[in-house]
């Protein structure tokens, strides 16, 4: 079996032909490092506001590779930890507007779905937000009044019993609801916007690796790859947690991976022992989440808890690791005791950019000659949609509502240089955190009290 379609269920479980390799040099209006949802998005965005532009996708393996081919496919209106958060962190005004425009991305993406005819089983869903313990409580209320506070009405308080009707068990104390979300097959999606793209005649390159990006007397740029060098006006790079090795982006930006494990088809009467008729996507409220949902072929995928940061960057040998797909299976027998009948299938990871304010990050290196856009966190299927639309703005427009928005408007927070340094801050941050997920009873551990000050 190819490499590439090993890297997950969803890349190994329909069939995909990569499209045609770079054949010698070539120009272009722009071209596009990366062919996840990021690139992709922003070549058809531009390509649909400028139809005359000459785009070209150029992208190492195939196009969802990277982590848009192995999320759990919760497309989710979250920018920030949440919009407590992120009201915290960009004020009430930006907050909202954030908020709103991923309202709008979330629909745009359904709907950009159905015309194109891309069969990436979307679920218009919602998304459950659950507690566990006392201290995840707060965190829900928070979320609730936060939003109530921006006069948004789409976070709905659930009791026990009300989420209790949603989802069978009893770790489960309370939750908010919040309809605009989709649950997807990612890689179909990232399939579906690289076909998208082809029909509006912007060339994407699969199996072409740029082994350098550079600018030509601040005139022009260069990609070049093994099969040759596309020479154009100007670039995006588009390549998220894989830019760890581009200096200006690493001042600001780390890797972390993140774990999924999906268990064997469930029966109805399965099905029935947990009561998720709904069948919405499901995240709790500890500081390192547990995502977890349905697929179209009625498994459970279950997510998140460990995050290591990999101070090396992605690296395909983390790409499966049974410590970390133990630790998950753990936290699911622990939440749904009654399916102990109900096999762990397989499990697999990939990388995620992060930022050490959890927003993504839009901006302009080299002049005017390339920009970039990255870094959401462990939350890019829906944000990726409005970065594809603030990317084109910035490229055609230089400014708009959008760039106003924080991915453009928000300085990244820098991260200390050496990497021992960072090893220390993001390794042992990391560790107190998952520590106190863990053992709730530890919320009184002091530096853990002041992390999660800062983080919540
Ligand atoms: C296990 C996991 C679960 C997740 N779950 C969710 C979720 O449920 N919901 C959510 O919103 N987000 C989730 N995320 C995050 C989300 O998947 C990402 O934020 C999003 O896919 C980022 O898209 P991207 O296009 O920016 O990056 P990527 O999808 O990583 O794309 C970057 C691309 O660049 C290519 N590339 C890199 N270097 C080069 C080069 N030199 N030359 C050519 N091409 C190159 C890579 O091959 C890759 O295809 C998850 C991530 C992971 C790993």
């Amino acid at each position: 079996m190819a490499d590439w379609k090993t890297r997950s269920f969803w890349l190994e479980h329909k069939d995909y032909r990569p499209g045609p390799q770079l054949d010698g040099d070539r120009h272009a209006d722009i071209v596009i490092v990366g062919g996840g949802y990021t690139g992709l998005w922003s070549a058809i965005l531009l390509k649909e506001a400028e139809p005359s532009l000459d785009i070209v996708v150029l992208e190492q393996k195939v196009v969802g590779f990277g982590a848009s081919g192995r999320n759990g496919g919760f497309a989710m209106t979250m920018v920030a930890r949440n919009i407590h958060d992120l009201i915290r962190k960009v004020g009430h005004k930006q907050a909202r507007n954030t908020h709103l425009a991923m309202v709008d991305s979330i629909l745009a993406i359904e709907k950009f779905a159905a015309d194109e005819g891309i069969e990436a089983d979307i679920w218009h869903s919602g998304n459950l937000t659950v507690s566990n313990n006392p201290e995840q409580d707060i965190r829900i209320r928070q979320d609730v009044e936060a939003a109530q506070r921006l006069g948004l009405d789409d976070f709905t308080f659930l009791d026990r019993d009300e989420v209790q009707a949603r989802v069978h068990s009893d770790k489960l104390r309370m939750g908010h609801f919040e309809p605009h979300a989709l649950i997807l097959d990612p890689a179909a999606l990232a399939r579906g916007l690289g076909e998208a793209a082809r029909r509006r005649g912007v060339a994407v390159f699969e199996l072409t690796p740029v082994d350098e990006i550079k600018t030509v007397n601040q005139q022009r740029v260069e990609a070049r790859t093994p099969f040759g060098t596309v020479h154009a006006d100007r670039a995006i790079v588009a390549t998220n947690a894989y830019s760890h090795n581009i200096p200006e982006l690493r001042k600001f930006i780390f890797t972390i991976y993140a774990y999924i494990t999906l268990t064997e088809p469930l029966t109805e009467e399965q099905w029935g022992r947990i009561g998720w008729s709904d069948r919405c996507g499901v995240e709790d409220k500890r500081v390192l989440v547990h995502f977890h949902r349905p697929t179209a072929d009625g498994r459970i995928l279950w997510g998140g808890r460990d995050a290591p940061f990999m101070p090396g960057g992605p690296n395909p040998k983390h790409d499966r690791n049974p410590y970390y797909f133990a630790r998950l299976e753990e936290t699911f027998r622990w939440t749904f005791p009654q399916l102990d009948d109900v096999k762990i299938d397989r499990g697999w990871a990939g990388p995620v950019c992060g930022t050490v304010d959890s927003i993504a990050s839009a901006g302009w290196l080299a002049g005017e000659r390339i920009l970039y856009a990255l870094g959401y966190a462990g939350h890019g299927v829906g944000p990726s949609q409005l970065m594809g639309r603030t990317v084109r703005d910035l490229m055609l427009y230089g400014e708009s509502e959008l760039t106003e928005l924080p991915f453009v408007s928000k300085k990244a927070v820098p991260l200390p240089p050496g990497n021992a340094l960072r090893r220390l801050m993001l390794d042992q941050s990391q560790r107190i955190l998952l520590d106190m997920d863990d053992h709730p009873e530890k919320a009184g551990h002091p530096l853990g009290k002041l992390l999660l000050k800062l983080l919540q």
